[in-house]
């Protein structure tokens, strides 16, 4: 057992007018319980009584973490990588539409094993990636030779180093969550781009799925953002969000996973019609999607 980080206040906006919401099971490495808070002022989720940055290690030693392992072993692991070869070219179109830059100084912040990290640099960016999992960087030296440095280089950078920011599915395991965007700040020049992916608490596939809804994935999700809660905390550390885009895959990916741990087997069809359902609302308001990527500007 470990002595959890408990929360008397928002770890976003600070306030004390915090309240349990509801309890998530961590279905992929220790069967165990965790109670998911809520911020009556930003409408931020989180983890409440999480591990500690010391203690969390265990919780992500599973061969079924896709990110770390790159493991292609059952169906929706193969359809992970086949749709992640798309979205790479999606996420590069993505950067330079936003950035105005045909190549810059972009930093990769919990690169996995490297994916995309790679494709920027073999498009010619001067790309900067970290990442906590011993694995995961032995995975990405091996498969596209590239070295990714460590977590702790964030607050070592010289002050406007980069363009670009990104961060796929990554700040919502981050503990020093004010620490890293008082970072993102000095890093990055006014007019610098933040580019964020974290999953939606307030879409139609987390309404439908409760406390199964596969996002919450807790106790390694230590947040669960709306985009009230993002913009907030975007204000309080000088940035603005210029544009939200939903994340198609994810409204799929995330329902059948949900489907397995609510049901035991993944009812695929079920899972497509959510994920088709969560895709339609958001096609009007990406706000509405499963989970959902910011492009922030430092003001
Ligand atoms: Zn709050």
């Amino acid at each position: 057992m470990f002595t959890p980080l408990h929360y008397t206040h928002c770890p976003g906006c600070h306030s004390d007018k915090i309240q349990y919401a509801l309890t998530a099971k961590d279905h992929t490495v220790s069967k165990e319980d965790f109670d998911i808070w809520h911020c009556n002022q930003c409408s931020l989720r989180f983890t409440q009584d999480v591990p500690t940055i010391d203690q969390i290690g265990p919780f992500y030693q599973s061969e079924n973490y896709i990110s770390h392992s790159n493991t292609k072993k059952g169906f929706i692991n193969q359809l992970y990588h086949l749709v992640r070869n798309y979205t790479l070219g999606s996420k590069a179109r993505l950067i330079k539409k936003y950035s105005g830059l045909s190549t810059g100084r972009l930093l990769d912040i919990g690169a996995g094993v490297g994916a995309f990290a790679a494709n920027m640099k073999g498009q010619g960016w001067h790309t900067t990636a970290l990442e906590p999992d011993t694995n995961a960087r032995a995975e990405a030296k091996k498969q596209y030779g590239i070295d990714l440095l460590l977590p702790n280089e964030l607050y070592l950078f010289t002050p406007q180093h980069f363009d670009v920011i990104t961060m796929w599915h990554v700040l919502e395991h981050v503990h020093d969550l004010q620490g890293y965007w008082k970072n993102f700040h000095r890093i990055l020049p006014v007019g610098g781009k933040l580019v964020i992916a974290v999953p939606n608490y307030t879409s139609g596939d987390a309404a439908n799925y409760g406390s199964y809804w596969a996002a919450y994935d807790v106790p390694r999700h230590l947040y669960h953002f709306s985009p009230a809660s993002m913009a907030e905390l975007a204000g309080m550390h000088g940035f603005s969000i210029v544009a939200t885009k939903a994340m198609w895959f994810d409204s799929f990916y995330v329902a059948m996973l949900s489907e397995q741990y609510q049901n035991g087997v993944t009812r695929y069809f079920a899972a497509f019609w959510q994920g088709f359902k969560s895709n339609l609302a958001a096609l009007a308001n990406p706000n509405k999607c499963s989970s959902v990527i910011y492009i922030l500007q430092k003001n």
